[in-house]
């Protein structure tokens, strides 16, 4: 039998890349596969079947009780610096944990966007006027496996990643024995839209030289999705009504599918902080942003503690945690009929405004059979 992360797994590979990092015959390499996702390839030549990769694989994860998310404490909160409330997806909250562990020797590592190759990658930061590199959420997989050989077992990082990518660090820094040097920070995920719509995106829009891209300005205020994108030419701003790309990736219809099935997202937690946006009434006129935050170790509540000089965060009851994501604390989503349809559309000659759509087409369709179906099974249960 093969101890090693088989062909299953790699079929819903989340390229969190610590299988490479922990394979003693470096055995593992990664591609971009046609759907847009970078996945884990095994050279069976060079694998001795030891299972290490197995151990930290999420795709091999078996639920722990000691990660539940109903152990957090709760709080909400916000920087106190405009720029970065300008710049953050949220209320800035990752930012100023990041400007407090570089002060005291900690090295950050977070998600930039490449400007070269058009790609959200991680990166280690070691200045604080370096940190506007990782401000913001990448609404695309992060290329995480070429930061990981230059983390090495003396320093201490603060690492900011995915819930999955913070599940297979945590099971990594635990099997080597160096928890006590990481701090992790991971988010309620949505998913991370296919490089390849990104790609066609850019290729369609015309974009030369692209000096910056931020894919949540606050520009219309923080409950509006905008994206904005600053080339040599000029400044594009599209929100979720009229930007093909948000309209794809908003709809789910273009996501990993690992991201459906994935247990990290809601339910466990293996980061010692998450963060998220703080939707629901409680702060329905805050046009800023404002961060939800659970902390889920000691460590996590330190650094919190820590932060008052330069953020403002306040514990709160954690029941509101639930009533603000709207009950979505559930886990598992639905992967949409039309999934698999989008993703050859989009490996097609297809313009992603047909793909777009398409896709309202589909998610009408949907909400309509839904409601009908609603309908059909309230009647029933009246006549019961
Ligand atoms: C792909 C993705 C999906 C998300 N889905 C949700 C959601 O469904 N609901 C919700 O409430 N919040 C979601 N978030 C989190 C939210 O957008 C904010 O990032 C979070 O609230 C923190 O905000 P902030 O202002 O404190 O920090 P920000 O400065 O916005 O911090 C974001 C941090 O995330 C890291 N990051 C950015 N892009 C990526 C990426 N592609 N992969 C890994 N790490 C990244 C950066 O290093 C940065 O430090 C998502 C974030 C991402 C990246
Ligand atoms: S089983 Fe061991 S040698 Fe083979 S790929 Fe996994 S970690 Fe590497
Ligand atoms: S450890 Fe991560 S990169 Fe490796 S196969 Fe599993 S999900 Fe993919
Ligand atoms: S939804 Fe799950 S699998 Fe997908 S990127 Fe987020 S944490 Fe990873």
């Amino acid at each position: 039998m093969s101890n090693s992360i088989n062909s299953d797994a790699l079929y819903n590979c989340v390229g969190c890349g610590l299988c490479s990092k922990i394979c003693p015959e470096n055995a593992i390499q990664f591609i971009t596969n046609a759907e847009g996702f970078i996945n884990a390839r095994i050279n069976d030549e060079k694998c001795i079947n030891c299972g290490l990769c197995k151990k930290v694989c999420p795709k091999f994860y078996e639920s722990n009780s000691d990660y539940d998310i109903n152990k957090a404490e709760a709080y909400y909160g916000n920087s106190l610096d405009l720029e970065v409330m300008h710049k953050a997806t949220s209320g800035g909250i990752v930012h100023e944990i990041a400007k407090l562990s570089i002060s005291n020797g900690v090295k950050v590592i977070g998600v930039a966007y490449d400007y070269e190759e058009n790609i959200a990658k991680h990166i280690i930061v070691n200045k604080e006027e370096d940190l506007f590199k990782i401000i913001g959420s990448k609404y695309l997989q992060s290329k995480v496996h070429d930061v990981l050989p230059q983390i090495n077992h003396k320093d201490k990082y603060l690492f900011i990643g995915t819930p999955c990518q913070c599940y297979a660090l945590r099971k990594y820094i635990k099997l080597k024995n160096i928890e006590d040097n990481f701090i992790l920070i991971d988010f309620f995920c949505h998913g991370h839209s296919s490089q390849i719509t990104w790609d066609k995106y850019i290729k369609e829009s015309g974009f030369v030289d692209i000096e910056e891209v931020e894919f949540r300005s606050k520009v219309k205020g923080w409950h509006n999705f905008v994206i904005h994108i600053k080339d040599k030419n000029k400044n594009y701003y599209g929100d979720s009504n009229s930007d093909n790309f948000l309209k794809l990736f908003l709809a789910n219809s273009n996501i990993l599918k690992g991201c459906y099935t994935c247990n990290f997202r809601y339910n466990e937690i293996y980061a010692d902080i998450r963060v998220a946006d703080f939707w629901g009434r409680k702060f329905w006129n805050n046009q800023d942003g404002v961060s939800m935050i659970l902390s889920l170790s000691k460590k996590g509540s330190t650094v919190l503690t820590e932060l008052h000089k330069n953020a403002s965060i306040s514990k709160i009851d954690y029941e509101e945690i639930y009533t603000a994501k709207q009950g979505k604390l559930k886990g598992i989503k639905q992967i949409p009929i039309y999934r698999d349809q989008v993703i050859e559309q989009l490996q097609s000659d297809k313009t992603l405004k047909e793909i777009a759509e398409f896709v309202n087409k589909k998610t009408r369709t949907t909400r309509f059979v839904d409601e009908v179906s609603k309908r059909i099974i309230s009647f029933q249960e009246r006549g019961k």
